[in-house]
């Protein structure tokens, strides 16, 4: 996949730069709203589609986390990496992939079932390492989504901690599309009420929400991380397959 990209108009690579400058800005004002270091908040580039050339421009600009969702388009696109970024799965995961990635990312957000935290556990201890995750919760409750509900959180992560190779180091959600402002405060407010009563028992730093349309809102609320693709590279012309 990696050689299917065209190289890049110089247009497309300051458009690129320009919307990355502007989202740094939204944060920044969020972070001052909110009474917030801008310290606190990782922006996450997310690649889904995106050619390694653009990924690795918005490195270059100080970008230092990637987001993948999907294993096949990763492994393929990895090795045209700038070597120094940070690679983070944020996609569902298939338990029959994890052993594909395990060595080759540094946090799995999308941790929804014990069966998958158990084939992370299973798979970084094969490598002598403690892979961090955090759980996927479905706040906006459709059934489409996945992620467990805030109520069959707090067993996931008691069963999550007992495991040998994993740890729990916070949560993770994809809201339902939402435009209107409150709506998202309403949601995500929700999220950080959700991380810090677990966080009086557990002590988990990571809270990640907010992506292209949401972001600000989710940094007032207390995001650790944005995950933003679209706001960032521009729209994403899918490819034909949809592999986790
Ligand atoms: C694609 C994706 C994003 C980024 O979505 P945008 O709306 O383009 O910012 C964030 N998180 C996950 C899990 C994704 O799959």
């Amino acid at each position: 996949m990696a050689n299917e990209f065209a190289p890049c108009t110089e247009a497309q690579k300051q458009a690129v730069l320009e919307r990355l400058a502007a989202i740094r800005q939204k944060i920044a004002a969020a972070c001052q709203d909110s009474g917030r270091s801008e310290s606190e908040v990782t922006l996450m580039a997310v690649t889904k589609t995106v050619s390694p050339e653009l990924i690795n421009l918005a490195v270059d600009a100080g970008v230092t986390t990637l987001g993948e969702n999907r294993v096949q388009e990763y492994l393929s696109k990895r090795d045209a990496y700038r070597a120094d970024a940070e690679v983070q799965f944020i996609g569902h995961l298939q338990t029959n992939k994890v052993k594909q990635i395990i060595d080759k990312v540094t946090l799995i957000h999308s941790v929804d079932s014990l069966h998958l935290a158990e084939a992370i556990s299973k798979a970084a201890e094969k490598q002598g390492i403690v892979m961090p995750v955090l759980l996927e919760v479905n706040i906006g409750g459709e059934a489409s989504k996945s992620g467990v509900s805030p109520d069959e959180l707090p067993a996931l992560l008691d069963a999550v901690q007992k495991l040998p190779a994993v740890r729990a180091d916070g949560l993770m959600t994809i809201p339902p599309p939402m435009t209107d402002e409150a709506e998202q405060i309403r949601v995500f407010t929700q999220m950080k009420q959700l991380f810090d009563s677990l966080r009086q028992s557990v002590p988990m730093q990571v809270l990640s929400m907010g992506m292209s349309g949401d972001y600000e809102a989710a940094v007032r609320c207390g995001a650790t991380i944005v995950r933003i693709g679209s706001a960032l590279f521009g729209a994403r012309s899918y490819p034909p397959k949809n592999e986790g």
